[in-house]
């Protein structure tokens, strides 16, 4: 069976005693749970905070971006040895503010997944569609768009090393959660357009809903038989709140 994987992505939130504070936190609570594997991805000037607070626990550290290359004159970059060298884990790649505000296509999240691997990391590739395409009936085009490009790029087997977000733009930060079942259909899409590919690495691999996840649906949400975690926004900045998704998630 998929271990259930709960991140929370900060995105750009907080400052130095703030995060070291929802650390603390969310160490605090994690220890008492078992199941599920917990991930925490603050903004890159908090993680060697990060880094020295959750050693030696089981709560894992991500990154929210990457640069494509590995390093050089790249100003305002940050590499994945970088990442890797800070304690990283995972890293998140095209997610869609990312795709949307600084123009990541999907050659890029592409590009950022390789580098990530080869740096001994797992990327969480961020997948979704507008409410425009929702409501044009795109989304199913939309998510195949995006796999197939990172299949066309790196090949069926690098799904064997990443994980997906399922992230309906629309739900993202605006309190509008897909129901359970909208998501398990994506869900469920995604999971065949792999397996048709290779069974077992459709099988295998995890596929995390994100947007408007919060402690009051996180269970609908990840009791569906493809959804396999959650990547958190808002709810992820509230150890406590956070707290209450990872333990739905057990
Ligand atoms: C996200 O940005 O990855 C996300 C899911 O945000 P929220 O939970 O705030 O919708």
């Amino acid at each position: 069976m998929r271990q259930p994987l709960i991140a929370g992505n900060w995105k750009m939130n907080g400052t130095r005693s703030s995060a070291e504070a929802l650390i603390k936190g969310v160490l605090e609570g994690a220890e008492k749970l078992g199941k599920a594997e917990i991930a925490i991805c603050p903004p890159f000037p908090f993680l060697e905070a990060g880094e020295r607070l959750v050693a030696n626990s089981s709560v894992r550290l991500g990154g929210q971006n990457v640069c494509t290359e590995a390093s050089g004159a790249y100003t305002g970059e940050v590499s994945a040895a970088m990442l890797a060298e800070f304690g990283c884990s995972y890293v998140i790649c095209g997610h869609s503010e990312r795709r949307e505000y600084y123009g990541e296509t999907d050659a890029i999240v592409a590009k950022k997944l390789a580098i990530v691997v080869e740096n001994g990391m797992k990327p969480i590739l961020c997948v979704g569609e507008t409410l425009d395409q929702r409501e044009q009936g795109k989304t199913q085009e939309v998510i195949a768009q995006q796999i197939d490009a990172v299949i066309a790029q790196n090949g069926i087997a690098s799904f064997a090393e990443l994980e997906i977000a399922y992230e309906p733009i629309w739900a993202i930060g605006t309190g509008k959660t897909a129901t359970p079942e909208q998501a398990q259909e994506v869900h469920d899409f995604i999971r065949q357009r792999i397996a048709g590919q290779d069974q077992a690495i459709g099988a295998k691999v995890r596929i995390l809903y994100g947007g408007s996840m919060k402690p009051g649906n996180a269970s609908d949400l990840l009791s569906q038989p493809d959804i396999d975690g959650g990547l958190i926004g808002g709810a992820a900045l509230a150890a406590e709140d956070f707290l209450a998704i990872c333990r739905a998630g057990e």
